[in-house]
């Protein structure tokens, strides 16, 4: 997982995909409600690329997918 961690790029743009069914999500206001006290699972997410995998609307992506389709072998 650490070594996914120094591969993750971006930064999160609030989509609240991950967030979905959690009873501290306000969808309305699109904002964690308890986010100054969240878990570290929240704060680290997304560990690994499976997470968003099918996530068009996270805001993160992973080096080795961001260099999928490039030359360079
Ligand atoms: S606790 Fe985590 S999953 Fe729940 S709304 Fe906050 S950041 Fe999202
Ligand atoms: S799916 Fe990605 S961009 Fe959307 S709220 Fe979660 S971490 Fe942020």
């Amino acid at each position: 997982m650490a070594a996914w961690s120094a591969k993750k790029v971006g930064g999160c743009n609030r989509c609240g995909r991950c967030c979905r069914g959690c009873p501290a999500f306000d969808a309305k206001g699109m904002r964690c409600r308890i986010y100054a006290h969240r878990p570290e699972i929240c704060k680290a997410f997304p560990p690994v690329p499976r997470d968003i995998v099918g996530v068009e609307s996270c805001g993160y992506k992973f080096e080795t997918e961001v260099r999928t389709g490039s030359q360079d072998t």
